[in-house]
């Protein structure tokens, strides 16, 4: 199975809006593009809601069926590895391949070895089409990179051909992520570790780095933009150039585990993607859900209330929610508005602190992490918050949608920003919108 040259991750926890979130696919294909719908949900989602992988699979089907789409989508096994992908063998036909934890384990002495020994070729300067300076590659670099990667890409291949054995001939669309790990990979490094992926035979079409800076739930890109521009487009070239050098799948290409809304970097990685004529996976996880309860609040009455309780809820159980996504928020509990403030709210007021709009003065990113870790209190409320779900359905479609066509595809795919124009608080001449995709329009 082909991924196509653009897909878009959109996780959809509680399995209510595939069809709005197809919408916005829809909407993007009548104006001249296609990107594929990619619907991820790992491991860790589903124990803390307490739904199955083949309920992923149900929601999906059901909701390309009623809205006619035509064109290519995926059920994804997010951030699987080798005790967890069992479950996800039947309702999945793309993989990621989360090895992180292996990235510092030790290679064996011989493997080492021969690792770099294939290796000495590039030995020097090393030349790779569409980055300006070269790299001075020395062996010690080789045996570095291999030293900490070889055995993260050596668990990917064990992964991989667990998973070919169980569906032989399948063909699913295969990742290799190592994002979620402390340090970012150089575009060396990602070279390196592109070769041990071709060593390990995995047909890989996606492949999720760390990159600089951090990628906090549910908000802004937060570190130097610039940075970031210049690794993201050196990673979209060292890709061009392993693939030809190693013979990758050609349709290889990065994804980018956003943890949602990163609104600064679309910009810079359009872009570059234009360049670079390259395409992209952009993975997003709780944005919908976030979605939901702004549309929950907007509804008013009983649906602000359920919006409320789960605040309110949250912030009792702060540490329980945020300890396992310790390393990916950054929440000052004294900017969480009390209790009682929170009570005082009305509909628009609510969605308003938590509709990520950064021009919005009552925009607060400490409540929305807060809520976008806290899921659970939703999934603990069980029929009643699907019930809510189900009463406000389209006010709350009608957020879903929006927020992913104008403030995901509109400026990624699209090269216009959404009319936010203040990222992190300044103007930026940088975000301008940059050059369209040939033949794409979207409204102003
Ligand atoms: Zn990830």
């Amino acid at each position: 199975m082909l991924l196509p040259k653009y897909s878009i991750g959109i996780g959809d926890r509680f399995a209510h809006q595939g069809a709005a979130q197809l919408d916005a696919l829809i909407e993007a294909r009548q104006r001249g593009l296609m990107i594929a719908p990619v619907w991820n949900k790992s491991h860790r989602e589903h124990t803390i809601v307490g739904s199955k992988p083949g309920d992923v699979r149900v929601e999906v089907d059901r909701a390309v069926k009623a809205r006619g789409w035509t064109g290519p989508y995926f059920v994804d096994a997010d951030h699987i590895g080798i005790k967890t992908v069992d479950g996800f063998l039947d309702s999945s036909d793309f993989f990621t391949l989360d090895v992180a934890e292996l990235i510092g384990a030790e290679p064996s002495i011989d493997e080492l070895a021969r690792f770099v020994e294939k290796r000495k070729k590039y030995l020097g300067r090393l030349q790779i089409p569409g980055i300006d300076r070269g790299f001075d590659i020395s062996e010690t670099m080789i045996e570095d990179a291999a030293r900490k990667y070889l055995p993260a890409v050596q668990q990917a291949g064990r992964i991989y051909r667990h998973i070919e054995k169980a569906k032989p001939g399948d063909a699913p669309v295969i990742e290799v992520s190592m994002d979620e790990t402390d340090r970012p990979q150089t575009p060396v490094e990602l070279f390196f570790i592109l070769a041990a992926v071709a060593d390990e035979g995995i047909p890989a079409q996606t492949v999720a780095p760390r990159f600089t800076g951090r990628f906090n739930k549910g908000v802004d890109y937060v570190g130097d933009v610039a940075q970031f521009a210049k690794e993201f487009e050196q990673d979209l070239a060292v890709i061009a150039f392993a693939v030809e050098q190693f013979g990758l799948s050609e349709n290889l290409k990065l994804s980018v585990h956003s943890g949602s809304d990163k609104f600064s970097i679309y910009g810079p990685m359009h872009r570059a993607l234009n360049r670079f004529n390259a395409g992209v996976h952009l993975k997003t996880a709780g944005t919908t859900w976030l979605e939901e309860l702004i549309g929950l609040a907007a509804a008013g009455g009983d649906g602000l209330e359920i919006a409320k309780e789960i605040y309110k809820t949250a912030l009792s159980r702060f540490d329980e929610l945020c300890a396992p996504y310790a390393s990916v928020i950054d929440i000052d509990p004294a900017a969480l508005p009390a209790p009682e403030t929170v009570d005082s709210w009305n509909g628009e007021t609510f969605a308003s602190a938590l509709r990520h709009d950064q021009s919005c003065d009552a925009y607060n990113h400490n409540l929305r992490q807060l809520l976008h870790v806290g899921y659970k209190v939703a999934a603990d409320m069980g029929e009643q918050f699907l019930d809510a779900l189900e009463k406000h359905a389209r006010v709350i479609a009608k957020n879903v949608t929006e927020n992913i066509l104008q403030r995901h595809i509109r400026p990624l795919f699209f090269g216009n920003l959404p009319d936010l124009e203040r990222v992190n608080g300044k103007q930026s001449k940088s975000q301008r919108p940059g050059t369209a995709v040939p033949g794409a329009r979207m409204p102003a």
